[in-house]
């Protein structure tokens, strides 16, 4: 099956073809006819299986020749680079049909945003919160919209969204096609499905396991040695971009400076850093000027990096749902990636679960020449295990040294 048979129109198919797409993913073989039939769809999909274009495609195709400056398609998209990359994808595959999208999401000032509405859009992408911002204040409105889509619907319900949304809903016609995406199915998602979907048609990719075309691989150790042995896993694994993820903005932010010391550009993405600091960290990592990126889970929600070759969980997810989230940033589109994560003893029930939903026993990996008895010398830390405090109560600052990190008491034991 190739793009041909979707039947869309020349100025779409452009786009199909300057992004390079030759053959359409599973879940867009499956959502896209009935989205162009016009039919409601529920999209069990994570992210990197092509979902995207599942929907951008049919909405370029109906609105293509509509008149232009009336709101035809809303997405609504949990998080602010999501909606970026969303709208980043009509852009690219509308090139040729003229058609303007706006992203609109916080953390920006609204005048811009109330500027080009004015100026006349076809499509928003928008995260719900300054939505309902424009809502209120009246400076948008929904009369001619005729394609509504939730994206990332469930991470929307986990996010405390799910007021936001209803009250969106209410402004926009009820005489319209819905088409709602997540990659898992919890209750309030069952629920939310009932209310604002019609006789939808459910097309569904692998919706609970992670993308079949990662490895992974366990790597046990104590939580004391976690930084030492990734640096040395990262010295001796060939590695493109490298996703790692951290419990917290903290640990988010001190990794990504041990690592910068340790001689790899890096880059975090956390919840404390402005609106341009993330685009800016994001950017970075994209371009190839930062390889390394460490972010916690909602920081990294809705990056979309081809190039990402490993995804290592420094500490692991608390759910096998964030664990398949988070894994597929790599292996995208059919690519094939790494997943690697350090494990410690707290982790063994989710490592189960993950087994469990994957239908397969996770490899466990040694590394030779790595030191696991070392213990946790009196003050000596990663700087990362969470507890360890000096005997005023200040986290202890980490040092690096010969590529090992110490805390500034520890250093004169080497
Ligand atoms: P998504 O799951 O929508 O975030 O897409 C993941 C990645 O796959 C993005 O980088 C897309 O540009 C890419 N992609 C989407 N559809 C295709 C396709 N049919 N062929 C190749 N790459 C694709």
């Amino acid at each position: 099956m190739n793009f041909d048979s979707f039947d869309l129109y020349p100025q779409i198919v452009a786009g199909v073809q300057a992004l390079g797409y030759s053959t359409p993913t599973p879940i867009q073989r499956q959502a896209i006819p009935p989205a162009l039939k016009g039919q409601d769809v529920l999209g069990l999909a994570q992210t990197g299986t092509g979902k995207t274009a599942a929907f951008v495609l049919p909405i370029l195709q109906r609105l293509v020749k509509r008149p232009r400056g009336r709101i035809g398609a809303l997405v609504i998209a949990p998080t602010r680079e999501l909606s970026d990359q969303i709208h980043t994808a009509f852009v690219a595959l509308g090139r040729q049909t003229r058609l303007r999208s706006l992203p609109i999401y916080g953390g920006v000032s609204m005048a811009p945003q109330v500027r080009d509405l004015r100026s006349g859009v076809e499509i928003i992408v928008a995260c719900p919160g300054r939505l309902l911002d424009h809502i209120r204040q009246g400076t948008i409105r929904f009369p001619n919209l005729e394609i509504l889509v939730l994206d990332e619907a469930d991470r929307m319900l986990d996010m405390g969204f799910l007021p936001d949304i209803r009250e969106i809903i209410k402004h926009v016609p009820t005489v319209r096609q819905t088409l709602m995406f997540a990659a898992t199915m919890p209750d309030d998602i069952r629920g939310l499905t009932r209310d604002v979907l019609r006789a939808p048609v459910t097309v569904q990719v692998d919706p609970s396991a992670p993308a079949p075309t990662v490895a992974h691989a366990l790597y046990p150790v104590a939580s004391h040695l976690k930084t030492d042995l990734l640096l040395q896993l990262l010295r001796y694994t060939e590695t493109a971009s490298i996703l790692i993820f951290t419990r917290t903005k903290h640990r988010a932010q001190r990794l990504g400076k041990q690592l910068e010391r340790a001689g790899y550009p890096t880059t975090s993405l956390q919840g404390n850093l402005s609106q341009n600091q993330r685009q800016a960290a994001i950017r970075g990592f994209r371009n190839g000027s930062y390889r390394v990126l460490v972010a916690t889970d909602i920081a990294a929600r809705g990056i979309d990096v081809s190039r990402i070759s490993h995804v290592i969980n420094y500490d692991m997810p608390d759910t096998t749902d964030a664990y398949t989230h988070r894994i597929g940033r790599t292996g995208r589109a059919e690519k094939t990636g790494d997943a690697f994560s350090l494990v410690t003893r707290e982790d063994e029930a989710v490592v189960r679960n993950i087994e469990f939903v994957l239908g397969a026993r996770l490899e466990r990996r040694r590394l030779n020449d790595f030191d696991y008895q070392r213990s946790a010398l009196p003050g000596r830390d990663n700087g990362l295990s969470g507890q360890k405090q000096s005997p005023r109560g200040q986290p202890e600052r980490a040092k690096t040294f010969n590529n090992r990190t110490f805390t500034a008491r520890s250093k004169k034991r080497y």
